[in-house]
């Protein structure tokens, strides 16, 4: 499963900053999913819990954030909202797209001790 290896790696983060930064215990963790990422939030919390056991974060609180996916248009010149990968953009219909929010998987903000 894509979220459970996703979820070791953020372990791994975690890790590797309660080296850099002495700390203990992660209480919380702000995760930002993109709406575009193909993560699901739900499968990602799940896969937490089970990944976290037994580590610095097995008490952590997990706080998903989802963020819109966004493109830009070159047709329209403009930035306008994407729902999912390979959509059409909703004023033209056309594909000539960049995507440039709503990819991101990443770890917005920590509460340690
Ligand atoms: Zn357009």
């Amino acid at each position: 499963m894509h979220e459970l290896s996703l979820c070791e790696s953020i372990v791994e983060t975690l890790e590797q900053q309660a080296l850099a930064q002495h700390y203990r215990l992660v209480k919380t963790v702000w995760l930002e999913i993109g709406a575009l990422s193909g993560v699901e939030a739900e499968a990602l919390r799940f896969c937490f819990d089970a990944v976290t056991r037994g580590t610095l974060a097995e008490q952590a609180k997990l706080v998903i954030l989802e963020v819109p996916g966004q493109a830009w248009c070159t047709q329209c010149s403009i930035h306008v909202p994407m729902q999912q990968r390979f959509d059409a953009c909703p004023r033209c219909g056309g594909f000539q797209l960049r995507v440039n929010d709503g990819e991101q998987l990443r770890i917005k903000e920590l509460e340690v001790e």
